[in-house]
């Protein structure tokens, strides 16, 4: 009998290796990752399908839109609560459906190949603070453009995707070549423990969430507190998981030293780079302008906020 990936074959138990693995897919994806790049992840990591076939783009779409994933199953149109234990939070699921059966992504069969590396809200409007996303234009190079409506937004910031991102990367790696930063960025994650104290807090951290609910729910507390506390617990949650994905790309760092970080930059893809700037760039907001014309960008029109000074 084969069994689904991320549980035991009498779906009474997670495997906990393979769950990390689910929570790591869903993680890539909603952070803007391609459904290839995670395939030749997944292949380069030596993790297949419980079959011991290499993972596709339809394989992880088809298993992370299953509603075992939250533990549940579809009977008609609806989800019912099954025995089966969830690896994936309810909001987490019900965004990476949103993401993997739409179907304006569909049309793309399934992927996306074009990563933006300042996606995610990583660039910000200096306008109106709203985020920036990639545009492309066919015969017009690629911009980053404020994404709100004229009538909101009083500059509609726009510029040039190839030179924001010469900027940042040049800032980023200069950041990561830097024998300080790099103690600053060691300190901040040491200070999380071992990978599985992390992974013990998030679980702790979740279980505080689910209480405080259930507090609410039992009229222990009333609205305004449950808030309060879904708020700090989501914020701590945020904060470790942060910790975490920057030990991850750590570990895979090479020494502070500018030429190796180069060289590590230019083999890495274009899901482990955008990793690399979002643990070390908390966001930036570029300023409107006044100049017209293509001449460079102008380094001061961009404020940087970085997530350990
Ligand atoms: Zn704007």
């Amino acid at each position: 009998m084969s069994r689904a990936y991320g549980w035991t074959e009498t779906n009474d138990a997670t495997i906990d290796e393979e769950a990390e693995v689910i929570r790591m897919m869903a993680t890539t994806l909603l952070d803007g990752g391609s459904l290839r790049g995670l395939v030749d992840h997944l292949e380069t990591e030596g993790i297949s399908t419980v079959s011991g076939k290499a993972w596709k783009p339809i394989t992880i779409k088809r298993a992370l839109t299953n509603p075992r994933m939250i533990g549940k199953k579809q009977s008609g149109d609806k989800l019912v609560a099954t025995t089966i234990p969830p690896i994936l939070q309810p909001r987490t699921y019900k965004r990476l459906c949103e993401l993997l059966l739409d179907p304006e992504r569909a049309k793309y069969t399934g992927d996306r190949t074009q990563v933006a590396l300042l996606g995610g809200g990583l660039a910000r409007c200096g306008g109106c603070g709203r985020p920036m996303y990639a545009a492309s234009t066919v015969g017009r190079p690629t911009v980053y453009a404020c994404s709100t409506r004229s009538s909101d937004c009083p500059s509609i910031v726009s510029v040039q995707a190839e030179l924001l991102e010469a900027d940042v990367i040049e800032r980023v790696l200069a950041r990561l070549s830097s024998p300080k930063y790099r103690k600053a960025l060691t300190k901040s994650i040491n200070e999380l423990g071992s990978r599985e104290e992390g992974e013990n807090l998030v679980a702790e951290l979740n279980a505080r969430f689910t209480a405080l609910g259930e507090d609410f729910a039992d009229g222990l507390i009333d609205r305004e507190t449950m808030r309060a506390g879904t708020t700090r617990v989501r914020a701590n949650i945020a904060a470790t998981e942060l910790k975490m994905a920057q030990r991850e790309v750590l570990i895979d760092l090479p020494e502070p030293s500018a030429e190796d970080i180069v060289k590590w930059w230019e083999d890495a893809d274009k899901r482990r780079r955008r990793d690399v700037v979002s643990i070390v760039v908390d966001h930036l907001t570029v300023k409107p302008t006044d100049r017209r014309g293509r001449d460079g960008l102008d380094p001061h029109r961009v404020d940087y906020v970085w997530k350990t000074q």
